[in-house]
């Protein structure tokens, strides 16, 4: 008897983000010998994680920099996590001491988690994350971030799972018949689905709606800064990271000739580009205790709608699981994780329930 008659033998994966490509990963690990096919509507993949290189810097960048605590087991075992452990540290700017008190910043690091003021965050998302980060062990405390290779570290090895991926496919539609979607229509053509295929859509939040319908969500933006600068820059104490209290820089990391500033929840920080990389620049000669000097060359990125916002109403509108009102089709990406904060963790986590449910 075949026992695989009534399983998913074809997979397509909508999106090429880490929820896209981890996905392709658990079914991989499952069924060694399924077309798994992946359709991304941009020409590269990573979706919201990504390198490039910057001309004007003339290095490479990673789009924003990435970091995750050593609890998060699930994408810490799929990035070449070599050479970049490091303790949290943070910098209180009104009494220029450095302390690793996680309990005494505790908000600081809520906006960093969830990208949203720590007044606004869901209880329910505290909850969850708190109960794993008290009481910390040493393993806890290590945090793991790009260093300007992020595609290289996590989502090029990750290719590989996949039988092909389409770039600059985006889908538009689709088609469904008795419960079941049965044609993809993306702007290059269309997809039928047969029988034994399923669809995994692990498209962020807002291009989900825009093909599903469904709740709209607020969004919370990150702006990164980027200078480079002619040496590497020390900061007290010589850490390569450090979080900053009460300043306008969230956190300050040190990659070689690379000082990069992260701002979370900055969708109402309207300033000047310019301007805010002259700010931040003087905070982080004040940080050192030196005079400002004169601003090397930077870069400032602002994500718009970087993650869902996580309050209590926006969390309260994500799915309960990746089963969709269709059989063969489920939903995964960091949005459909409810009460997880929007990160890669939960992009991973969410990626393996749903190669979990379309494998059964
Ligand atoms: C600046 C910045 C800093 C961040 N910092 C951190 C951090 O420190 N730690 C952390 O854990 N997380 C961080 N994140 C969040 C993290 O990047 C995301 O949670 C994660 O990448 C989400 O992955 P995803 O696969 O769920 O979604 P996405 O990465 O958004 O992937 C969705 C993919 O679908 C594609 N797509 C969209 N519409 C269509 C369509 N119609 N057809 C086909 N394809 C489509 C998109 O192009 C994209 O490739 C940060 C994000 C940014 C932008």
């Amino acid at each position: 008897m075949n026992r695989n008659k009534n399983k998913n033998q074809k997979f397509h994966i909508i999106g090429a983000g880490i929820a896209g490509l981890a996905c392709a990963k658990f079914i991989r690990q499952k069924n060694k010998s399924a077309e798994i096919i992946v359709y991304e509507a941009t020409p590269r993949p990573g979706g919201r994680c990504y390198s490039y290189y910057d001309k004007k810097l003339q290095r490479p960048l990673d789009n924003g920099t990435h970091v995750s605590l050593g609890v998060n087991k699930s994408i810490n075992r799929l990035i070449d996590k070599k050479k970049f452990v490091y303790r949290i540290n943070f910098f209180d700017t009104l009494s220029a001491k450095i302390s690793r008190s996680f309990k005494k910043y505790k908000s600081h690091l809520l906006v960093s988690i969830f990208n949203t003021p720590g007044h606004e965050v869901a209880h329910s998302l505290i909850k969850t994350v708190f109960w794993k980060l008290f009481p910390f062990t040493m393993f806890q405390k290590k945090i793991y971030y790009s260093h300007n290779d992020l595609s290289r570290r996590l989502i090029e090895p990750l290719l590989g799972n996949a039988s092909r991926i389409r770039y600059g496919w985006k889908l538009l539609k689709t088609e469904d018949n008795n419960g079941r979607v049965t044609a993809l229509v993306f702007n290059r053509g269309k997809i039928d689905i047969g029988p034994r295929e399923a669809v995994i859509c692990a498209l962020d939040a807002r291009n989900y709606g825009k093909v599903f319908g469904g709740p709209e969500f607020d969004y919370a933006d990150i702006i990164n800064i980027h200078y480079r600068t002619s040496v590497e820059l020390a900061l007290p104490q010589k850490k390569k990271i450090l979080g900053i209290i009460k300043g306008m820089a969230h956190w300050i990391f040190i990659n070689k000739d690379i000082v990069s500033v992260t701002i979370s929840a900055a969708e109402n920080l309207q300033i000047d580009k310019d301007e805010l990389a002259r700010e931040v620049w003087k905070e982080i000669c004040n940080i050192r205790g030196v005079e400002p000097a004169f601003v090397p060359p930077y870069r400032v990125l602002r994500h718009r709608r970087t993650t869902v916002k996580m309050d209590w109403s926006n969390n309260n509108n994500r799915p309960e699981s990746a089963a969709t009102k269709f059989s063969n089709l489920f939903a995964a990406g960091d949005w459909t994780y409810k009460n997880y904060p929007c990160c890669m963790e939960g992009a991973v986590l969410s990626a393996k329930r749903a190669a979990r449910l379309c494998t059964k």
